[in-house]
């Protein structure tokens, strides 16, 4: 029994600002829905934006996670599990699409307490079991690296053709190394040309992309994942007429975006959020991708706002909550 079961340990962003409180109410878990105790939590950039206000985020934020289940089927298990959860009686909750449900929750990000605490709750059919080949500091990889998989889903592609990754940060690593992994020749723009070996290589850095970069040539797939909304517009000239553009980048301010180039060269322009868990884990179970060198700073969970600081400085990679630590 926990010395104290109503209530636990996270961290909260609320109108006074951002820090680790002890006396949180414990999650309850809704009606088919499951606790899992977290053991370890990845910081992303949705996480330092939440943290800055943007869409007026107020509770625990934390959404790329590794814990064990307390109840449901997985009870007892180690488990990962899908963000978005659905309200289970919509049209596109009935067609398996609870990612796009207009009444859904998001952990840690829309009307849901999120991983940088000790105890979070999820709908069971949104947990997945970790196999044992992939440990926790793989396993808190699943959420980014299904986002980037996703990037296969939304256009067209054949192995063997040039891609384009701008952006060499944490999701644009990942996104390169998923096309690199499906056949594609990709190059990368990005400011950290050391940085491709993270992801085991294979891939063409190109340097800087956008002040000073070099002049390019176009693709018939660019992915946009440089976080920068000054990039946008730019990137529309890299993609080969009839070619495709990914946009992973979101942006806390509207952007001017000039569709002549969308309309003039026929461009497809794809937007691509959250991917599915499965292939996420089998890649890493295989050992096909290993984002672990990617991690570069961890944290315990009574520190968990000083991991948000560090990784809210430019030009660091992955930071790691250990939420079981003292
Ligand atoms: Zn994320
Ligand atoms: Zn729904």
């Amino acid at each position: 029994m926990a010395r104290h079961p109503k209530t636990m340990r996270a961290l909260v962003v609320g109108p006074e600002g951002i820090g680790v409180r002890e006396d949180l109410p414990r999650p309850l878990a809704a009606p088919g829905e499951v606790r899992v105790r977290v053991l370890r939590a990845g910081v992303c950039a949705t996480d330092l934006a939440l943290a800055r206000g943007y869409i007026g985020f107020e509770g625990v934020p934390g959404h790329e996670f590794v814990g064990v289940a307390l109840d449901g089927p997985l009870q007892g298990r180690r488990v990962v599990g899908e963000i978005n959860a659905g309200c289970g009686s919509c049209s596109r909750c009935a067609s398996g699409d609870a990612r796009h449900c207009e009444a859904r929750s998001v952990l840690g990000i829309l009307g849901r307490g999120g991983a940088f605490a000790e105890e979070l709750s999820l709908p069971a059919q949104n947990l997945l079991p970790v196999p044992d080949a992939v440990d926790d500091d793989a396993a808190i990889f699943v959420e980014p690296l299904a986002a980037a998989l996703a990037v296969l889903e939304a256009a067209p592609w054949t192995p063997g053709q040039p891609a384009l990754v701008v952006g060499d940060g944490r999701l644009g690593l990942l996104c390169a190394a998923v096309l690199r992994e499906a056949g594609l020749e990709v190059d990368l723009l990005g400011r950290h040309p050391d940085r491709a070996e993270r992801v085991g290589g294979g891939i063409r850095h190109l340097g800087r992309p956008l002040d000073d970069g070099p002049a390019l040539r176009r693709f018939p797939l660019v992915v946009e994942a440089s976080g920068r909304p000054e990039s946008l517009e730019r990137v529309l000239g890299w993609v080969e007429p009839r070619g495709s553009l990914v946009l992973k980048t979101t942006t806390e301010r509207p952007v001017a975006l000039d569709p002549t180039p969308i309309v003039v060269d026929e461009l497809r322009v794809i937007g691509s959020r959250c991917g599915r868990f499965a292939p996420a884990l089998e890649a890493l179970a295989a050992g096909s991708i290993d984002p672990r060198p990617m991690i570069e700073a961890r944290f315990e969970l009574g520190q968990a706002h000083r991991a948000l600081e560090w990784a809210a400085r430019g030009g660091v990679l992955k930071a790691v909550v250990d939420i079981t630590g003292p």
